[in-house]
C-alpha cells in the first residue's frame, strides 16, 4: 500500500467536481467468505458509506457481479446508493420506500440459451463446486473445492461449454461465468458517469472482471485496486479492512 497515493487521491476526491464513488462489493467492501451469503461490510464501511451518501453532488454506486437480489440480501446500503447487479446487465436505486430494481428483458434465444447453459454447468456440479443462476448469466463457483487442481479442470469445462453454446465467458476467481447479455463493468461505469455528469470517477475492485472498469477510467479518474494482482489502477489497497479505513477518510473530507 503507498500511503502517498491514497493521500493523493483524498486531496483529489475533496476538490473534486460532481464525484462519483464506484464500488465493487466482495472482496472490495466486503471480505470473501466461503458462503456468499455470509459476506458482509463492516459496521466502519456502512457507517462511511451512509456519510458519503449524504455529500451533496456526490453519487454513491455499487458494481457487482451478484445479481441484484442477491446484492441486497447481504449489503447493508445506505437510501440513495445506485446499484448494478450482474456485471452492468441489471441497474437499480435504492429509494426511502425501498430498491427500485430496472426489469431485465431477456429475447426467447436468450432466455433459451440461458436455460441451455444452466443445464450444463449443472452437470458440473460436485466436489464443493456450485452454480449459481443470475438474470442474464450462470456461474460456476469452484472456490470450496479442495484440490485446486480439480478446480481449474471445472473452470476449463465451463469456458468450453460456454464458447460451444455461444456464451460470453467471464473469468473470475475461483470462478466462470457465462452470459448471455454481453456488458461489462466498464459500460456500467461509462453510463453511471454519463447519468451523474460526474466531473469524476472514483472506482475500487479486486477482481479481473474489474479491469474493465479500470480501462474505462479517464487519467483525471482514481482506481484502486483492491489485493494482488495485475491492475490498470493507479492506487493499491491490500484488503476491504483498507478500503472501509480509506471510505471513512473520504467521508471524513467530504462531509461538510
Ligand atoms: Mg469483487
Amino acid at each position: 500500500m503507498s500511503h502517498r497515493h491514497w493521500a493523493g487521491a483524498l486531496d483529489t476526491m475533496s476538490e473534486a467536481h460532481r464525484p462519483l464513488v464506484a464500488l465493487d462489493f466482495d472482496g472490495t467492501l466486503a471480505p470473501f467468505q466461503l458462503d456468499p451469503s455470509k459476506a458482509r461490510i463492516p459496521p466502519a464501511g456502512v457507517d462511511a458509506l451512509r456519510r458519503l451518501v449524504e455529500v451533496p453532488d456526490l453519487a454513491l454506486a455499487v458494481v457487482t457481479g451478484r445479481s441484484l437480489s442477491d446484492l441486497l440480501a447481504v449489503a447493508e446500503l445506505p437510501v440513495g446508493t445506485r446499484v448494478v447487479g450482474d456485471h452492468g446487465a441489471q441497474f437499480g436505486y435504492l429509494d426511502d420506500d425501498g430498491p427500485i430494481i430496472q426489469e431485465v428483458n431477456l429475447t426467447s434465444t436468450q432466455r433459451a440459451q440461458l436455460a441451455q447453459l444452466g443445464d450444463a454447468l449443472n452437470a458440473l456440479v460436485g466436489d464443493g463446486a456450485w452454480v449459481e443462476s443470475k438474470p442474464t448469466t450462470v456461474v460456476l463457483h469452484t472456490r470450496p473445492m479442495t484440490s485446486s487442481a480439480a478446480g481449474e479442470a471445472k473452470r476449463d469445462q465451463a469456458r468450453a461449454i460456454g464458447h460451444r453454446l455461444g456464451a460470453q465467458v467471464l473469468d473470475g476467481k475461483e470462478m466462470v461465468e457465462l452470459a448471455v447479455v454481453h456488458v461489462t463493468k466498464g459500460e456500467a461505469i461509462s453510463t453511471l458517469r454519463a447519468d451523474h455528469r460526474a466531473g469524476i470517477v472514483l472506482f475500487a475492485g479486486d477482481d479481473v472482471t474489474d479491469e474493465s472498469a479500470m480501462r474505462e477510467l479517464t487519467r483525471d479518474d482514481i482506481g484502486i485496486k483492491v489485493g494482488d494482482g495485475p491492475s490498470a489502477a493507479t492506487v493499491r489497497l491490500a484488503g476491504p479492512a483498507d478500503m472501509v479505513v480509506f471510505l471513512g477518510e473520504l467521508a471524513d473530507r467530504l462531509s461538510v
